[in-house]
């Protein structure tokens, strides 16, 4: 589809290498003949040193607000606290739910051990352990919040299908520790498999992460696409760019429901800022996912069959640049001119890409949902103690608890250490004591707050409470280690 109008578009050229690699792939940009209306916004380590904590000044947001797709080239984030990671909140506020990272390995022109490498990374981008409720709790104990959404997770895993379907990848794998984390990671698989059958024509397959991950680093070319939680994808993404040869070539798309961010997954490299030095592939191939994102698939086409060719051809940039393979060792500027004269060709070698031009954005929808029938049925009340004993510590509480609230379990570190628990098992001074409902009778919040009260009159230092609840009758807590 060729656009005569112009799409407005936000740039950002950054630090360090940033300008130059910016420079290099609006050059090709225009060559090609993308239609874009270009703003410019400042961002980085300039507006950073200026006091601005996040390093984005409240105009630059006005332009994304305004055009709503944004081309960045890296930034510096200076050394020292209190300065915001840019990425994070652009990806927060912006609401950039997925981040979409192609690894591809270039052989024989780009050395690798994986030569027939393809693996799209499809990473959740808000959820998980990143949303950054931290607490210390006791002396001994800190805690880190793990959220995941039931509409985070089906609209990250309904993305990774609906990519598989548009780009013609025959597989989604998903990786998650739900042995572990029955509930959170449990969620993000229980949605693969349910989103997974609206989708017959696609191959589906589940590894716990570990095994998984192993498998990647091993046989990367036995996967496609694969979609997983924000964690495990932030770890891995860089795994699986790393072994296509060169984290350099690889770019990559934060993509929110009405935003996109487009841009290379190195950093400013300033050691070689300034010096017509860096390799402007990787912002060139997130510059090609945006053109492919606001409908300018053609141009994107015509751009990476190119740059392939340019590849093909031996002409490298300093970083990939290997006596033998390589024929010409050429600058930022020189080898963007080099893409551009090969524009209109196609590699022989690798294989030359195409985009469907009917797809672009995916319009994401959520299924309806109608809300459970919420039972509450005991609480979990967390205490920090000193005196390791479990036993005593039960003794205590058993004069303290409540009727209907029954004290039914102590754990430690999620390990049941009452009643029945083993002598061996280390405790430190932050304990999980949970009281079930005893009576048949429906249980309300006024019977925990009265629970709450005994325990604190009774000396105990609570912490938190969590309350247990059931959701149509099914248990939304999970039972003890040990237990
Ligand atoms: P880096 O990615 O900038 O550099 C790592 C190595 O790769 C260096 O040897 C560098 O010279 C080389 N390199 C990176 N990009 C290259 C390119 N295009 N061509 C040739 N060689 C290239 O990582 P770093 O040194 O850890 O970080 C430098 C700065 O970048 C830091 O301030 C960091 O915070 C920032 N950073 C920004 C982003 C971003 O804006 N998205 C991402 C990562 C790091």
């Amino acid at each position: 589809m060729k656009t005569n109008t112009p799409t407005p578009i936000t740039i950002a050229k950054g630090d360090g290498i940033g300008p130059e690699i910016m420079d290099a792939t609006l050059r090709i940009l225009e060559a090609a003949g993308a239609q874009l209306a270009i703003e410019e916004i400042e961002i980085g380590e300039k507006v950073y040193l200026q006091g601005n904590s996040a390093g984005i000044l409240p105009e630059a947001w006005e332009s994304l607000r305004r055009t709503k797709v944004f081309l960045k080239a890296p930034i510096t984030t200076p050394q020292g606290g209190g300065f915001k990671s840019l990425n994070v909140t652009t990806r927060k506020v912006l609401g950039l739910y997925a981040n979409i990272r192609p690894c591809v390995s270039y052989h024989p022109f780009v050395q690798t051990k994986h030569p027939k490498m393809d693996v799209v990374i499809i990473r959740e981008n808000e959820e998980d352990l990143y949303a950054g409720i931290e607490h210390q709790q006791t002396d001994e104990v800190v805690q880190c919040l793990k959220l995941l959404s039931v509409p985070g997770t089906e609209k990250i895993v309904r993305y990774a299908f609906e990519y598989a379907k548009a780009y013609n990848r025959k597989k989604v794998t998903c990786f998650t520790k739900d042995n572990i984390m029955k509930m959170t990671d449990g969620l993000f698989h229980k949605t693969f498999d349910r989103i997974g059958e609206e989708y017959p024509e696609i191959e589906k397959e589940h590894w716990i992460v570990d095994i998984g991950a192993a498998k990647l680093a091993d046989t990367p070319e036995k996967f496609d696409v694969i979609v997983m939680p924000n964690l495990y994808g932030d770890i891995l993404s860089d795994v699986a760019a790393q072994i296509t040869g060169s984290v350099g070539l690889a770019g990559s798309a934060n993509i929110g429901d009405g935003f996109a961010m487009f841009e290379a997954i190195h950093g400013s490299a300033p050691r070689i800022a300034g010096q017509n030095k860096a390799n402007p592939s990787g912002l060139l191939l997130g510059a090609i996912q945006m053109l492919v994102h606001i409908g300018q698939q053609d141009v994107a086409e015509k751009i990476q069959n190119a740059w392939l060719k340019t590849l093909e051809e031996g002409i490298h940039t300093y970083d990939i640049f290997k006596e033998g393979t390589s024929k010409q060792k050429l600058g930022t500027r020189e080898f963007a001119d080099a893409v551009i004269a090969h524009l209109g060709q196609k590699p022989q070698t690798l294989e030359p890409v195409s985009f469907r031009k009917d797809v672009a954005g995916f319009n994401i929808q959520l299924s309806p949902k109608t809300p459970a029938h919420k039972e509450l049925v005991g609480v979990d009340i967390f205490l920090q103690h000193g005196n390791r004993n479990p036993d005593a510590l039960a003794g205590e509480l058993l004069k303290a608890e409540g009727y209907p609230l029954k004290l039914s379990m102590i754990t430690n570190r999620g390990t049941k250490v009452w009643p029945e628990g083993f002598p061996e098992t280390f405790c430190t001074d932050h304990w999980r004591c949970r009281f079930k409902n005893a009576n048949g009778h429906a249980l309300g919040y006024a019977d925990v707050l009265k629970l709450q009260q005994q325990i604190h009159q009774a000396g105990f230092d609570i912490i938190k409470t969590e309350n247990l609840y059931e959701f149509d009758g099914v248990a939304g807590f999970t039972a003890a280690q040990g237990q």
